[in-house]
């Protein structure tokens, strides 16, 4: 057990320095990147190492035991040794050169597989006996692996964010944060693709009046100012589930989920007009907009059908004097 334990010490340093040097090598690397010679001599290291280590233990030249089972190096022993430490000291002249490669926390995790084992080099010069150098193996190995798990998982999470990042900025519009026209249509489409035939709802379209004049006498900033407002504003007269999006320019769509009764879509509408008015109103400015509303019963109806209701209603609002708004079934 004694000879089996002690040849599996040298078989798996060797093994653990080419394991490192790959290691290595793949956390430095960039994609296609050829390999440096070096990393083949570590390979070809730790094969000379296994192989001498193999005849070793028919000519005893690294080590051997005697007949109380007790272990003696043996004349070549520093051989041993001695590829043990070019094959790690070739390792360490990889981590330095790609060091920048490397996150800081990631580079120092993996000094420790060189400081730790120098440091029980020493103790062991000193105190001989105390197979420290494994020991300290081990641990290094723990501090690679942990500080690697810690490194992936950040990773991971921030790539969690990029991605929820960029899928809020595909669906969203930048100035109001209201879904955009892509994203609101689809989403309204879906609901009216799959109302049961009790179902209702109510697509509303609308168009701030005049914004031109806004634009010209204000200034742009006014503008942007007025369609952010009036989007708060739309936000605030829907319930959590039904869908705001901003249509382009100065025009918004917002449908009501199972909602198309007229008493509650004009408290709605007024809701909407008593916050503007005021806001207005406030600022000594005059500033209003008009509303198409179709309302859908039903499942028999297409999302582009209700569309251009609402945008007919719209368009006689517009045509009558602006500032009000009409409802009409589709
Ligand atoms: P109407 O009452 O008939 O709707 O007249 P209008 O002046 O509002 O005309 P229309 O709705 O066609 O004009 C929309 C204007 O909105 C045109 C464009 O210059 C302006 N606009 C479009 N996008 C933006 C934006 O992001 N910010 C600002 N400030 N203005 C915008
Ligand atoms: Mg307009």
């Amino acid at each position: 057990m004694v000879r089996i334990s002690n040849f599996t010490v040298f078989f798996s340093n060797y093994i653990y320095m080419s394991l490192f040097a790959y290691f290595l090598w793949k956390s430095v690397a960039n994609k296609d990147e050829n390999k440096p010679r070096r990393l083949y001599i570590i390979y070809g290291l730790s094969m000379l190492g296994i192989v001498l280590l193999i005849i070793s233990q028919f000519n005893r030249m690294f080590y051997n035991f005697d007949s109380q089972n007790v272990y003696h190096r043996g004349t070549a022993y520093i051989v041993t040794q001695l590829i043990a430490i070019i094959g790690i000291a070739i390792n360490f002249t990889i981590l330095l050169q790609y060091r920048k490669r490397l996150e800081k926390t990631i580079f120092y995790a993996m000094l420790s597989y060189f400081i730790l084992p120098a440091i029980a080099t020493v103790i062991v010069i000193i105190h001989y006996g105390l197979a420290l150098q494994n020991l300290a193996l081990v641990i290094s190995t723990q501090i690679m692996f942990f500080v690697d798990l810690l490194e992936v998982s950040q990773k991971l999470d921030k790539t969690e964010v990029a991605v929820l990042e960029a899928r809020y900025a595909a669906e969203h519009d930048s100035l109001t944060g209201l879904y955009n026209k892509v994203t609101g249509m689809d989403m309204i489409k879906e609901y009216i693709e799959n109302m049961y035939s009790d179902g209702k709802a109510s697509l509303c379209f609308i168009d701030i009046d005049n914004f031109k004049d806004i634009n010209d006498i204000y200034g742009h900033m006014e503008g942007d100012y007025w369609i952010t407002e009036i989007s708060r504003m739309l936000v605030g007269i829907c319930r959590k589930d039904d869908i705001v999006c901003r249509f382009g320019g100065d025009e918004y769509l917002l449908f009501f989920k199972d909602l198309a009764d007229d008493k509650i879509l004009e408290s709605k509408i007024n809701c909407l007009n008593g916050k503007l008015n005021a806001k207005a109103d406030e600022i000594g400015k005059e500033i209003h907009c008009s509303i198409g509303i179709c309302k859908i019963i039903g499942n028999k109806h297409t999302f582009d059908d209700c569309l251009k209701k609402a945008d007919d209603i719209l368009y006689d609002v517009k045509k009558n004097g602006k500032n009000s708004f009409g409802i009409q079934a589709v």
